[in-house]
């Protein structure tokens, strides 16, 4: 019988499920839950037809039960799987690579709430529900924080007082580290290059967005801090913002818990434009002139050139530019809008490539006069998280903990 690996992924109301082989690493099945603690929680599985029937309000655990029960009902989950491995969006200074779960391992996880209290505690909380289904069954954490532990100090420290980060910890940790590694291997490996001598910047573009300067293998700079807040303009996070508009505001009677809200959910293309977070709309909505989504790509576009410039300080030579994430795989007109801004720096973009998201040309998007080779990359953190769970669930000097 095969044995499966399986990736969970869990969001604050959502749920993603994969299923690996063990030994070919090839997804065989996907899953995702939406609305969780919502009264329209649903639950769908690629290869299943119809909803998996949840209950209203249904929680990740609940969720968890019901699609891994119709993954088995289905026969695509034979017997208990090999390993699980977990996304966990924050592993502070504890963790510079994943970890095999164990006591010590969840205390440092929860530790790290503080800084992720949005994502840790329901990660947590999807690794407690795989524990008590499968309670044989090895769990490995996957950090998006964990790539970013070899960011030099001077690209970690806030020019704030020294005792901040002694005392609290407050630097910058750098998150989408999953993403931003699997990008380094995929552009090595097009690049005809080994991962080690491979330098990249890597823009992932999601819903949530982050840049990272990649030296030599390493992560060396990266545009989120000690939150998911901090950097590119996001669907509705602001990105950089100055801290002087929280003074600001109060005076304008805006209370802080309020700010904070506006900031993360109310904020980036979505405040903007008044509209949407969603960057393929407002592409439609832009051809046709509209002038508030006009406004919000605009932005979007100059402050990711930005950063791509600032990433340069990181590097001593560069590889490749590299897109991915929804926005960064999928629209020509947000990889090209955003280039213009860098000629002085010799990107240039082939019109017809960008337009095919480099779909035919392994992922090339750069015209024979750009000075450094641009590539559109699907990103894929699930084989990432099962890759690292398979490694660990087999390693051969038993758990490796925090360090
Ligand atoms: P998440 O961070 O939630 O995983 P994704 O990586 O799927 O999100 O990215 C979602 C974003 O990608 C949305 O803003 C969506 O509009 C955008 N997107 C997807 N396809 C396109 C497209 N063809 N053109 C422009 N934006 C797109």
């Amino acid at each position: 019988m095969d044995k499966t690996i399986l990736v969970v992924n869990c969001g604050s109301s959502t749920l993603k499920l994969a299923l690996f082989d063990e030994n070919t690493l090839t997804c065989t099945a996907t899953g995702l839950a939406e609305r969780l603690n919502h009264d329209d929680a649903v639950a769908r599985i690629g290869k299943i037809e119809g909803d998996i029937p949840l209950p209203a309000g249904a929680t990740h655990r609940q969720a968890l039960e019901a699609m891994t029960k119709a993954l088995a009902d289905s026969g695509l989950l034979t017997g208990p799987p090999a390993a699980i491995g977990h996304r966990v969006v924050h592993g502070g200074e504890n963790f510079r690579e994943a970890a095999l779960i164990d006591d010590e391992v969840l205390r440092a996880i929860r530790e790290c709430a503080d800084l992720a209290p949005l994502h840790n505690p329901v990660n947590l909380s999807g690794i407690d529900s795989t524990m008590s289904l499968f309670p044989e069954v090895p769990n490995i954490a996957v950090f998006d924080t964990a790539y970013h532990q070899t960011l030099p100090r001077k690209a970690y420290l806030y020019a704030v007082p020294y005792s901040y980060y002694e005392d609290w910890g407050v630097r910058r940790y750098g998150f989408h580290g999953i993403s931003h590694s699997y990008m380094l291997t995929e552009a090595a490996r097009r690049l005809g290059k080994t991962p080690a001598n491979t330098s990249i910047i890597s823009a992932h573009l999601g819903n949530g967005c982050s840049i990272a300067a990649i030296r030599d293998g390493l992560s060396a700079d990266t545009s989120m801090g000690l939150t998911p807040l901090e950097g590119l303009v996001m669907g509705s996070r602001s990105g950089d913002i100055d801290p002087g508009l929280f003074d600001y505001l109060k005076s304008r009677g805006v209370a802080q818990d309020q700010l904070h809200h506006v900031l993360n959910h109310e904020s980036g293309l979505l405040g903007l434009s008044g509209q949407t977070n969603d960057m393929r709309t407002l592409c439609d909505l832009a051809e046709h002139g509209h002038e508030p989504s006009l406004i919000a790509i605009e932005v979007f576009c100059f402050r990711l050139a930005r950063y791509i410039g600032a990433m340069m300080a990181s590097l001593h030579h560069l590889d490749a530019l590299v897109f991915t994430g929804g926005i960064g795989e999928h629209s020509a007109r947000v990889r090209e809008q955003t280039l213009e801004n860098l000629q002085l720096l010799g990107f240039d973009i082939d019109g017809q490539l960008n337009r095919y998201n480099g779909q035919y040309s392994d992922g090339h998007i750069g015209s024979p006069d750009s000075q450094f080779p641009i590539l559109v990359i699907p990103t894929n953190e699930e084989l990432v998280i099962a890759r690292e769970a398979a490694r660990l669930a087999t390693a051969p000097n038993g758990p490796v903990t925090p360090g």
